[in-house]
């Protein structure tokens, strides 16, 4: 029997391996069902993919030796160096000899009498472990919306989270992409430099802020790692683990002309630091309806054409509600001639045949359909793991109504099963690499506690975890991201998916805190045997 498997290549699954194999001597194995490391950076392969996270932020922290043998070479990491950057610290750590790919785990039983895991791999091949982590990533199993006569079409279906590893090209293309969430908002621009055609078919008008990603000068590098310590200081104390401090500053306390002043300084940096240009952004009405008419004057100043920047903006929910893109060109890039917006909201889809779609009266040929429609977000991967608890309770049948977790790491009658970034984590709210170092440790803590202790089992109580599930609701309530109906943090995206707010909102700093104070009461509100 193995001491610990953990499931899944990415930021999470790399440094728990590391965490647990060569800081507690465990046993340990890590499967992946991809063919290589990665996680989000393997699988989102897609023209134009990259992080909104700044590149030194955007990586581990918990090793400064480890950090200051990379070098960044952009403002903003892209796919590619993201990946290159994870099988470096593979190597660095000696990773690879305890991890199997192209090992999809397919079923989990708890085993009663044994305190352990059976693990089903979709190989055949079956594992028992004491301990399971499960760091399947929070935006893992993509979505693809259900079109009347999808299955019917004859030419190309992508989605951007399972792009081909070969080059799509698309010079001389007929393409459609569905979605104008992050990804859309990255792939739409590098599309239309080659297609023929661009029709882009969009449900929700998203917020964009400019990136202005640029090359990292040789100054910028090396400051990065002289502040190393600095800058970790200040993302683990941030809401958002980001390596900046956010305004304390309410925007009523500027007038207008003031307030548009910072914000268009904000705007001119680019990136995520915008969101915090005041500190009421997120949690009241006014100073959102500001930020959210500034961002539209922006558009108004750049797109041409007047019925594709109605489009653009007619926004339908406030800033930040939904996830916030940063982007290169985007709305630019409807001022090009083969580019076109079509409204879903006005006019749905009637079906897609062989060679295209009906919309409208319209007949429209395509070549190649895009996806860039997200995820069925953090609880999505865990189903698919098709985890069977104590007393053969399932995880489906527990999750009917509402994804029942304790501090997002652990699920009641789940004994000895950690989620890393589970749902009523801060996860998806955060700088992930914060918020999976933060978790990753804890858990590390935990097992140590356990083992010390000559424990055999830990399961999160019930209550507490219902406790947990109303402090998580409280926090959204707080702020702006219960103003809209839809979102993917609300589950709306998924049909039959229950809906509520999922992540937890109160920020990484709090949530820490949190976590520390129930490892130091020796673990209050798990039961421990
Ligand atoms: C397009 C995109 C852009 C993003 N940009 C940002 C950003 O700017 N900033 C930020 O902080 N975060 C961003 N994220 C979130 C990103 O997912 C996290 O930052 C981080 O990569 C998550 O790491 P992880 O290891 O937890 O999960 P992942 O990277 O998702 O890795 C999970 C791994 O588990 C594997 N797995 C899942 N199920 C199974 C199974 N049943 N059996 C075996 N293996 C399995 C998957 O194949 C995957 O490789 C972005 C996500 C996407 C999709």
């Amino acid at each position: 029997m193995l001491d610990a498997i953990i499931i899944g290549a990415g930021f999470s699954g790399l440094y728990q391996l590391h965490s647990l194999r060569d800081k507690l001597g465990l046993n340990c194995h890590l499967f992946e069902m991809g063919e290589e490391i990665g996680g989000t950076w393997y699988w989102n392969s897609y023209p134009g993919a990259r992080c909104d996270t700044e590149s030194h932020a955007y990586c581990y922290y918990f090793n400064k030796e480890l950090y200051n043998k990379w070098t960044w070479t952009e403002r903003y990491p892209g796919q590619v160096e993201i990946k290159n950057y994870l099988s470096f610290v593979a190597k660095e750590l000696d990773l690879l000899k305890s991890i199997s790919f192209s090992s999809k785990i397919t079923r989990m039983d708890y085993i009663d009498n044994s305190n352990s895991w059976k693990i089903f791999l979709e190989n055949g091949k079956v594992f028992l472990s004491r301990f399971v982590i499960t760091a399947i990533g929070c935006l893992s199993k993509p979505n693809t919306p259900k079109i009347n006569g999808l299955e019917k079409f004859k030419g190309q279906i992508l989605h951007t989270a399972e792009w081909p590893k070969s080059k799509i090209n698309f010079k001389g293309l007929k393409v459609a992409v569905f979605g104008t969430g992050s990804s859309g908002i990255q792939i739409i621009p590098e599309i239309a430099k080659e297609a023929k055609t661009l029709n882009v078919f969009q449900r929700t008008a998203n917020y964009s802020i400019p990136a202005k990603n640029q090359s990292l000068s040789n100054d910028i590098k090396q400051e990065h790692k002289y502040n190393f310590d600095r800058l970790k200081n200040i993302s683990i104390h941030n809401r958002h683990g980001h390596p900046w401090e956010h305004s304390n500053t309410p925007i009523q306390k500027s007038n207008l002309d003031d307030s548009y002043q910072t914000l268009n300084e904000a705007w001119e940096k680019g990136g995520l630091s915008f969101r915090d240009t005041f500190s009421n952004i997120n949690y009241d009405s006014f100073a959102n309806s500001v930020v959210s008419e500034f961002i539209k004057e922006k558009i108004e100043n750049i797109v041409n054409d007047p019925s594709t920047l109605q489009n653009l903006i007619d926004f339908d929910h406030p800033f930040g509600a939904k996830r916030p893109a940063l982007d290169t060109n985007y709305f630019l890039t409807f001022n090009k001639k083969n580019v076109r917006l079509i409204n879903l909201k006005q006019t749905p889809v009637d079906e897609i045949n062989t060679s295209g779609l009906k919309i409208g009266g319209e007949y429209i040929h395509l070549d190649l359909i895009v996806f860039a429609t997200g995820f069925d977000a953090i609880t999505g991967s865990l189903l698919k793991l098709n985890i069977k608890g104590k007393d053969g309770v399932k995880l489906s049948n527990q999750w009917e109504s509402k994804p029942k977790n304790y501090l997002g790491l652990q699920i009641p009658d789940f004994p000895n099963l950690f989620t890393i970034t589970g749902p009523g984590s801060p996860s998806v709210l955060t700088n992930m690499p914060r918020a999976i170092e933060q978790h990753v440790d804890w858990i590390t803590k935990c097992i140590s506690y356990l083992l010390e202790n000559n424990n055999k089992k830990i399961e999160a109580r019930h209550e507490f975890a219902d406790i947990w599930l109303n402090m998580v609701e409280d926090e959204a309530k707080k702020t702006m991201f219960l103003k809209t109906k839809n979102s993917w943090y609300l589950g709306t995206n998924i049909e039959g998916k229950p809906k509520g707010f999922i992540p937890y909102s109160g920020g990484l700093n709090k949530y820490t805190n949190i976590c520390n104070n129930v490892a130091n009461s020796n673990y209050k509100g798990f039961l421990i045997s």
